[in-house]
């Protein structure tokens, strides 16, 4: 299973900001590992949701 996350629909609101997800310099999410491993798959479960602009999505 992947995050992906959709620049050009992300507003930086940060709410997804974990120890997959993190905010660039620019404001907009910093994917730091796409592949999500058993150990993260709460966090990214989680960190979809949270986002206000539905812009992170998971795959596979
Ligand atoms: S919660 Fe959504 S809008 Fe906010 S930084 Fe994360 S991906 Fe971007």
């Amino acid at each position: 299973m992947r995050i992906q996350a959709d620049l050009e629909w992300c507003e930086g609101h940060s709410s997804c900001v974990s120890a997959l997800l993190d905010l660039s310099e620019d404001g907009t999410v910093l994917v730091l590992q796409s592949e999500v491993t058993p150990e993260r798959s709460d966090e990214a479960a989680d960190a979809v949701p949270s986002c206000p602009v539905a812009a992170l999505r998971l795959i596979g």
